[in-house]
């Protein structure tokens, strides 16, 4: 069961077929085939539903051999104050998240490896916060998520910061500019690929959430993002819950992911499950995308350190 820690997402055009052929001759290929699932959820982010148990069993069933547990990490508003808003845990609650953590590793014993982290927003000003988060427990990753767009400099509990992709919200999509919300969304995601704060990018392209996308080639939104993620050597992840909400794709889109592939930006495939039933939610479609992408290999994560597994 040993991954390989050389990096296949080599720098070359996805049909260099000699090339690749290259590439994997020198890769060490295991016996047994490896698949995670790193961005899942917990009910202490209040929106979520199962027990530790449940999904544990869920992601045996489903042929995983690593389960990352990456539920939404605690913020606080500018004061000090929480909750920050309604669909995350509590600082106070880091032990019984990590107690729900425990209690998952027991239940997969040897059966499944469990790996833990946060699902941490990039909000302006958050470094600190997320470098604090990080010395919390021995997380094997942080996921980077921009769920916020704000047109104030003072992000953390000002009107102008918005939720963008909160159900509660969606009648003001219809009265948005929504050249004006992707450009915040693809600045903010392109600042958070920048700290290098993150082991993970979650959800690439999570502003399509409810439909609204700008007219013409969405690259123009993308590639300042690509350049970051590449240069700061960030993970990314096809995120497969978006083809259950309105927009009915995967995070990020086909462009995306080509790009990403051809920048030489590591993967892996997520659920974002917040239900037992949805983990590892139409990971044959991602796989069958990540290929016709061009990628060869997940990544999987221990303590930070990557290996790779074939798709
Ligand atoms: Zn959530
Ligand atoms: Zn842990
Ligand atoms: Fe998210
Ligand atoms: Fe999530």
């Amino acid at each position: 069961m040993q991954a390989s820690s050389e990096t296949p997402q080599l720098k070359t055009a996805k049909n260099d077929t000699k090339h690749l052929a290259f590439t994997n001759s020198h890769l060490t290929f295991k016996q047994h085939h490896m698949s995670a699932d790193y961005h899942t959820h917990t009910p202490l982010c209040l929106h979520a539903e199962g027990t530790p148990q449940q999904y544990i069993d869920a992601a045996i069933a489903a042929g995983l051999t690593e389960y990352g547990i990456s539920d939404h990490a605690p913020v606080k508003k500018s004061d000090g104050t929480e909750p920050f808003d309604d669909w995350r845990m509590l600082t106070s609650q880091i032990p019984e998240y990590i107690q729900w953590i425990a209690d998952a590793k027991a239940h997969a014993a040897d059966k499944i490896t469990v790996r833990c982290g946060l699902e941490c927003d990039w909000l302006p000003g958050c470094e600190n916060w997320t470098e604090h988060l990080r010395t919390l427990h021995p997380w094997d990753y942080l996921i980077g998520s921009v769920h916020y767009i704000t047109t104030g400099s003072d992000s953390s509990d000002s009107s102008d910061t918005w939720d963008f992709d909160n159900p509660a919200w969606l009648g003001k999509w219809a009265e948005s500019d929504v050249e004006e919300a992707w450009s915040l969304y693809w600045q903010a995601y392109t600042d958070m690929a920048d700290s290098g704060l993150y082991d993970v990018l979650g959800h690439p392209d999570l502003i399509k959430k409810f439909g609204y996308k700008p007219e013409g080639d969405l690259t123009r939104y993308y590639e300042p993002a690509i350049d970051a993620i590449a240069t700061a050597g960030t993970i990314i992840e096809i995120n497969t819950a978006g083809l259950h909400k309105p927009c009915a794709e995967m995070y990020p889109d086909t462009a995306f992911l080509e790009l990403a592939r051809d920048a030489g930006i590591d993967l892996i495939i997520s659920s974002d499950a917040h239900h037992p039933s949805e983990v590892a939610r139409d990971r044959n479609t991602a796989i069958a995308t990540a290929k016709a992408a061009g990628y060869t290999h997940t990544t999987l994560i221990n303590q930070g350190k990557r290996s790779y597994a074939p798709l």
